[in-house]
């Protein structure tokens, strides 16, 4: 593993007045700086969005840059505010209660940010679901989660089973053109008509704001419940660890229909009053670093899959564009290869900050900061307020160097308050109190984290230990290798094997003598029992719709078992 140490930066600490916000650090603190610390009246949409649009200094600020292929725009604190309460009247016409689960299913948009507002607004909890859902997946989340009510297109109407979901009574459809308004409620008609003004349901720190379906990397994915404090989480990460200042433009580019979307899409860069871009449409390396130039983008949030197709589309690209206002990149979602951190360094002359967490945890837990020394392959270091340890499976703490199960202190502002319908499934999270994540990671003498795998996806060969991710980056080093999902392969000898699928990047062919060079690439690069056995050239490597590699189902096909829920598998 590249150990190529980069040097710490100032940003809103710097090292030593950050280790003093550690000591003795206590989330109170934090919550002093909101006046409901002292009213008691809280509720996630007002600190995010009204508390600015009733500031006349804030008021005009632009709350949102939108920015789609076929749709441009601008909205202030004060606009989106206002939005918001429309939306809010409407779903209060239709009696939504506080309470109710509000599913959202439906593009990026500025719509959708308001509607996302009127929910919070009434008290209701949002479940955001990603707009590329076919039916099966749409029908297990609202069917799960008893939904009430359901936003979304008339386009994407067809994948909703309207009438096989009994808890769903009303279906509210955004956009122009033909509306049954016998059947649907017609959101842009009904929107205009309401009033600017609201009066804004007051909860309960405790009281529930959100439904997040997991990723389905593992499984079946689980509707995690977070509720209004998770917000404390999200504004001192957004202060500590995206390091956001006043005059920011900051995007992040995950969908609200993942956990990072919502945290980072909207609760962060607004609780914090920044200017926040939102990117609609599709991918495309040059469409994104269009949209980091046009907007001045400061600090920008994106995932590894990403970064792994800006390293993949090469240098040449990154020299017709502008950077120069970019102050760090973050990423999460997956592991963060070593390669791709020190690309950035030589071609973009940016930091890599890598963040973990997870749906289940609800905000950023261990992270680089700007002002901690990036080490090319770990996740850095956990946030002020958060004890994070490596630990048997019994609960007990192992010591630095040893690879086990990654935990948490039970009990920070942001964790889930539950596992929706099922609650055996969230005890099993707890052991010995400690919160267990299910990844496996060890941590250096200097109290930084490093990623092994999946406990899943551990491979055991030989009775070695070997983390798919430290050979995925090694593969992806090797000039004719694109992307790279590794696994474990059962083997009468050897426990497992490992095998790696991979594609190769433009102009290389598969020929043996290329495996092998492959082979032996990983081989001298990191152990001998680290290098694949199998190597498999695949035209493209499956990932969950938030675009993380599945393993699982690399080995459910190399087995030939049945590939169990891939509701959320990419096309
Ligand atoms: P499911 O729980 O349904 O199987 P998932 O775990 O992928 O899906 P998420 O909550 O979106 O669902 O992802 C959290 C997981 O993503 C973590 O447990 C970890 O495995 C991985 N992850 C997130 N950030 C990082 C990171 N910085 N480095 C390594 N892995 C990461
Ligand atoms: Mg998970």
């Amino acid at each position: 593993m590249d150990m190529t140490k980069i040097p710490a930066r100032q940003g809103v600490y710097n090292v030593e007045s950050y280790e003093k916000v550690r000591e003795g650090f206590d989330w109170n603190e934090i919550k002093k700086e909101f006046s409901w610390y002292e009213t008691g009246k809280i509720n996630a949409a007002y600190e995010a969005i009204d508390k600015h649009a009733k500031n006349p200094m804030m008021k005009d600020k632009t709350a949102l840059i939108y920015s789609a292929p076929d749709r441009e725009e601008s909205i202030t604190f004060e606009q989106l505010s206002k939005r918001s309460n429309q939306v809010a009247n409407v779903l209060k016409k239709y009696n939504v209660a506080k309470g109710d689960r509000v599913f959202l299913f439906m593009p990026r948009s500025p719509e959708f940010y308001a509607s996302f507002f009127a929910i919070l607004k009434i008290g209701a909890i949002a479940g955001p679901l990603f707009e590329a859902f076919m039916e099966q997946a749409v029908r297990d989340r609202l069917e799960d989660s008893e939904a009430t009510m359901l936003i979304t297109t008339p386009g994407l109407l067809e994948r909703v089973p309207v009438d096989e979901l009994p808890a769903l009574k009303q279906v509210v459809l955004v956009g122009d053109g033909e509306i049954d308004t016998e059947r649907y409620i017609h959101f842009n008609k009904e929107v205009a008509d309401a009033s600017e003004s609201f009066d804004i349901e007051w909860v309960d720190l405790e009281d529930g704001m959100l439904i997040h379906y997991t990723s389905g990397s593992t499984g079946k994915p689980k509707g995690v419940y977070h509720v209004h404090n998770a917000m404390i989480q999200h504004y001192a990460t957004g202060k500590w660890v995206i390091d956001l200042k006043e005059d920011d433009v900051y995007w992040c580019t995950a969908d609200p229909g993942w956990v990072t979307g919502t945290s980072y899409g909207i609760f962060a860069p607004w609780l914090n009053g920044v200017t926040n871009v939102i990117r609609g449409g599709r991918f495309t390396p040059e469409s994104w670093y269009e949209t980091l130039e046009k907007n001045k983008v400061t600090v920008w949030y994106t995932a590894p899959t990403a970064l792994r197709k800006f390293v993949s589309a090469g240098e040449e690209l990154v020299k017709q564009y502008d950077f120069s206002h970019l102050r760090h990149i973050m990423s999460v979602g997956e592991p963060l290869n070593p390669e791709v951190i020190t690309w950035a360094q030589r071609v973009l002359n940016l930091r890599i900050h890598d963040t973990w967490w997870m749906t289940e945890t609800g905000a950023m837990l261990i992270v680089n900061l700007p002002c901690m020394e990036v080490r090319p392959g770990s996740m850095g270091k956990p946030i002020p307020g958060i004890e994070a340890a490596i630990v048997d499976n019994e609960g007990n703490e192992l010591p630095p160097n040893q690879m086990g199960n990654l935990a948490i202190r039970k009990g920070w502002p942001s964790m889930m308050r539950a596992i929706w319908n099922n609650p055996g499934k969230y005890e099993s999270y707890f052991i010995n109190g400690w919160y267990v994540s299910g990844d496996s990671a060890y941590m250096d003498e200097d109290g930084y984290f490093w990623f092994q795998g999946r406990l899943d996806d551990v491979i055991n060969t030989s009775g070695e230990r070997v983390g798919p991710f430290e050979v995925e980056s090694k593969l992806i080093e090797h000039e004719a290798v694109g992307e790279a999902g590794v696994i474990g392969k059962p083997d009468p000898e050897r426990g497992e094997i490992i095998k790696a699928f991979i594609t190769l990047n433009p102009g290389y062919e598969a020929t043996d003598e290329l495996l092998e060079d492959i082979r032996l690439f990983v081989k001298k690069g990191l152990s001998a029992h680290a290098a694949p056995r199998e190597i498999e050239i695949t035209e493209s490597i499956p990932k969950t719709r938030s675009g993380k590699i599945m393993r699982r189902l690399l080995k459910s096909w190399e087995l030939g078992l049945p590939t169990g829920d891939t509701s959320t598998l990419e096309e």
